[in-house]
């Protein structure tokens, strides 16, 4: 069909408004637009209190906001390099029995003496590709790479304050290199910090060596995606969280005993790898995604996150030594959703707003995960799941 044909087809595009559409008015009208074209009533969605112009850069076409339940488990006691003391974590969810579970776990870590957590490495990674005439152009531009590291790192930091590139690791694949450029971002989430630095780097590789031409993403970066690659890292925090907890205490809070948690670990691993999963743990993304909800994260960062390890194991005194290993937490205190609205408090009430608190937030949220992998692992071992859901899960809608 031709184009002009195309353009007189009739499609009612959503209303911009002025002012990139971002003021109050704009919001408003665009959500009446919407009332009047499908006959629904917006009432909840019309009801928050953040200002409009907070939506610039996190929305387009804001029409208002979608509400979560919000609920709130602890105590958490961390023991971690920068988060140290009692924590209660905010929780957002639609799923019954998810915050009571956590509050559980994290209750017997506390009486167990707290959680030790460590962030190991703190980077983010995104993986270019660059295009050559042959296979050898393409080897000999990996082999030399390195040696121009120092005038790519300058072109790269030349477009941020804090994003720093630490190293860069080629992939030659047929007659492309993908390129691993491995950055500190700070406190920041840092995509778009790291993508526009990596943009002006590829210019000037374009521009200096025998690379013909580059696609700012080639996949390996995994960006939003589960990949075996993420296992070594490279998105985010590599944190270890670990605790042991006195087999009366587990007895006692979670109903089981160190021996029934460490049979269950062995036998769902063999479940784990029939399934060919990404690493091993219960339920990891359920209490990453309802954090990342009520801290202003971006969600769609718990398919990375997600990767990890639990092990539960019996101590030589017959208790249970518990860890949680995440080689790939994307999480921040700076940018992005973390400064506005309902994200801000919640990463206030874990003292964890602004500069110098990322990795005292993924200190938590790992210490976090680990009891949510107990409290799982013990209401499965224990024969409680069902019954735990049955009282505090169902809905039964009429
Ligand atoms: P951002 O939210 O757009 O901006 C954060 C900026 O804060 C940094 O670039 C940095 O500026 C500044 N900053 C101030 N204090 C800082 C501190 N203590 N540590 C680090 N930075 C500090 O940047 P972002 O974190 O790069 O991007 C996050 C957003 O990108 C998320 O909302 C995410 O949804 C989105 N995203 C983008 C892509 C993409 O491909 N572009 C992909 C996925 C997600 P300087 O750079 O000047 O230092």
């Amino acid at each position: 069909m031709p184009l002009s044909t195309l353009r007189r087809t009739s499609v009612d595009l959503v209303p911009r408004g002025q002012h990139q559409g971002f003021t109050e008015e704009a919001v408003r009208d665009r959500r009446n637009w919407v009332e009047r074209k499908t006959q629904v009533k917006l009432t909840h969605i019309s009801s928050f209190a953040i200002p409009c112009s907070n939506f610039a850069g996190k929305i387009e076409n804001p029409i208002g906001v979608a509400h979560v339940p919000l609920g709130i488990a602890g105590p958490l006691r961390v023991k971690g390099e920068f988060a140290c003391g009692t924590f209660y974590v905010p929780m957002a969810a639609n799923e019954g029995a998810l915050v009571r579970s956590y509050e559980r776990g994290m209750v017997a870590l506390t009486r167990s003496g707290g959680v030790s957590a460590r962030v190991h490495v703190d980077r983010n990674q995104i993986c270019p590709a660059f295009s050559f005439p042959d296979v050898h152009s393409a080897c000999e531009f990996a082999r030399s790479l390195p040696l121009h590291f120092e005038q790519i790192r300058l072109q790269a930091e030349s477009t941020t304050r804090h994003g720093k590139l630490e190293s860069i690791d080629c992939y030659p694949a047929g007659r492309q290199v993908m390129a691993r450029f491995l950055y500190s971002t700070g406190d920041a989430h840092g995509m778009n910090m790291i993508v526009r630095a990596t943009d002006r780097a590829c210019k000037w590789i374009v521009q200096n060596t025998s690379a013909t031409e580059y696609l700012i993403f080639s996949g390996l970066e995994a960006e939003k995606r589960a990949s075996g690659l993420l296992f070594a890292g490279g998105k985010g925090k590599k944190v270890i969280a670990g605790a042991s907890l006195p087999a009366a205490i587990v007895k006692n809070y979670l109903h089981v005993s160190p021996e029934q948690m460490c049979a269950l670990w062995r036998r769902t691993v063999i479940g784990n790898m029939h399934a060919g999963a990404l690493g091993y743990c219960g339920h990891f993304a359920n209490g990453l995604t309802a954090i990342f909800i009520a801290c202003g994260q971006d969600v769609a960062n718990v398919v990375n996150s997600s990767i990890g390890i639990t092990e539960f194991e019996l101590t030589a005194a017959g208790d249970l030594f518990a860890s949680v290993t995440l080689p790939s937490l994307t999480v921040a205190t700076v940018g992005g959703g973390t400064g506005i609205g309902t994200g801000r408090e919640c990463l206030g009430l874990l003292d964890c707003c602004g500069s110098s608190k990322s990795r005292k937030l993924a200190e938590i949220i790992a210490a976090a995960l680990l009891a949510g992998e107990l409290s799982m692992g013990a209401a499965i071992a224990g024969g409680e799941f069902v019954s735990a859901h049955e009282e505090y899960g169902r809905n039964r809608p009429e």
